[in-house]
């Protein structure tokens, strides 16, 4: 089993280290035969060789069984023309992973924002919608007739809304069996319409999952008044993104939440944050988000592959992780504790230690 790290920018190269790390202990311990091939990307990569993501590396990531992608400062790459591609659009795009899974869930003795506790994912189309950089089969979804117009393209395709939304349902049948579709059909009344019938299509064909809607403005207040009623949220890519930031926040930090990418062949582990400029290199980012993106990423690959151990070498990660976050004093800076990233990664691999074998 191969799988690809790309460090990234920011904080990725200190948070893909921890999860490289914790990876390699349940490697051991647990057997998984897991081999780890490392490429740079991003800012780093430019400077070498004029290109944020060289064809080899993409090459290397469609080769391999699954990959693990810090995140990238793309806010601040040059043109595509100059070397910088966006590595989390490209990949998500060329290897067509179309659902982005991002779970948020309070944890016992951790404080919560958000007023009643959550355990929800927002299942969030990750291939067109508003994301200008991968709509458009050749040109970019956003453009300037004249120097004082910005016009921006939204693409909703009927393939795209129901594949979404069949991820969707077949995650709530595992789960509460509860599906909320989130939308703004009442200004985009022909896009979100289309969404909605495909989605409203795929719920007849789940008569034990109880189906609502929600519109994305009332969704981004009732995730902080009683986030405790929604089990599955499928929705756009944009509004997907906007909701699993607020989510993750309200469960007790945009550090904790993991996120996979996977289509019907890829699998990709990325963490649902980004760069974090503004921390990087003073060991203050909290790796959690990509370590449990990295459990998600076994989970996937335990079902793809009907491999158990797999499967609970992630239980071991996400026990690990509930075990050290109800004390205050194992937890990183933007939870209020006091461990660094790297102190944080050793107690979790004495976590793990413990109880792994
Ligand atoms: P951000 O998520 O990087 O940071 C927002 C805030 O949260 C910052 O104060 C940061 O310090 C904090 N934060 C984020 N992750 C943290 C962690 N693991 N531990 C502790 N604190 C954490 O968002 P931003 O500042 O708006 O964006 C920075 C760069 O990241 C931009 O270039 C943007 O384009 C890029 N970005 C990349 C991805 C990705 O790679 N998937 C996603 C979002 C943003």
């Amino acid at each position: 089993m191969r799988l690809v790290v790309l460090p990234g920018d920011g904080i990725g190269p200190e948070i893909s280290a921890a999860t490289c790390e914790i990876l390699q202990l349940l490697n051991e311990r647990m057997s998984l035969g897991v081999s780890f091939e490392t490429h740079e990307i991003g800012l780093a990569r430019l400077r070498r060789e004029n290109t944020t993501f060289p064809a080899s590396v993409a090459e290397a990531c469609r080769a391999a069984d699954g990959i693990v992608l810090g995140p990238v400062s793309h806010a601040t790459y040059p043109s595509r023309a100059a070397g910088g591609i966006n590595v989390s659009g490209e990949l998500r795009i060329t290897l067509d992973l179309y659902a982005n899974i991002r779970p948020s869930r309070t944890r016992e003795g951790l404080p919560h924002w958000g007023r009643t506790p959550m355990d929800l994912v927002i299942v969030r189309e990750n291939t067109e919608g508003f994301y200008a950089d991968r709509n458009m089969y050749w040109g970019v979804g956003e453009f300037m007739p004249t120097p004082d117009l910005a016009l921006a393209v939204r693409k909703i395709s009927a393939q795209g809304s129901r594949r979404i939304a069949k991820s969707g349902f077949e995650l709530a049948m595992s789960r509460r069996k509860k599906v909320t579709a989130v939308h703004k059909a009442n200004v985009m009344k022909v896009s979100d319409a289309l969404f909605l019938r495909e989605v409203r299509d795929v719920a007849k064909k789940y008569p034990d999952v109880m189906y609502e809607e929600q519109l994305v403005d009332s969704m981004a207040a009732l995730l902080v008044r009683e986030a405790s009623r929604f089990d599955v949220i499928i929705t756009t890519n944009m509004f997907g993104d906007i909701l699993s930031d607020e989510a993750a926040e309200l469960s007790g930090s945009l550090g904790l939440a993991g996120s996979i990418n996977t289509g019907e062949v890829h699998g990709m582990a990325q963490a649902q944050h980004g760069s974090a400029p503004d921390i990087a290199g003073q060991d203050r980012a909290n790796p959690i988000s990509l370590i449990l993106s990295a459990a998600m990423l076994l989970n996937w690959l335990s079902r793809k592959h009907h491999k158990e151990n797999f499967g609970l070498a992630a239980k071991a990660i996400e026990q690990a992780i509930d075990a050290l976050l109800k004390d205050s004093g194992k937890r990183t800076c933007d939870l209020g504790g006091p461990l660094g990233t790297k102190a944080f990664t050793a107690a979790l691999s004495n976590e793990i230690s413990r109880h792994a074998r």
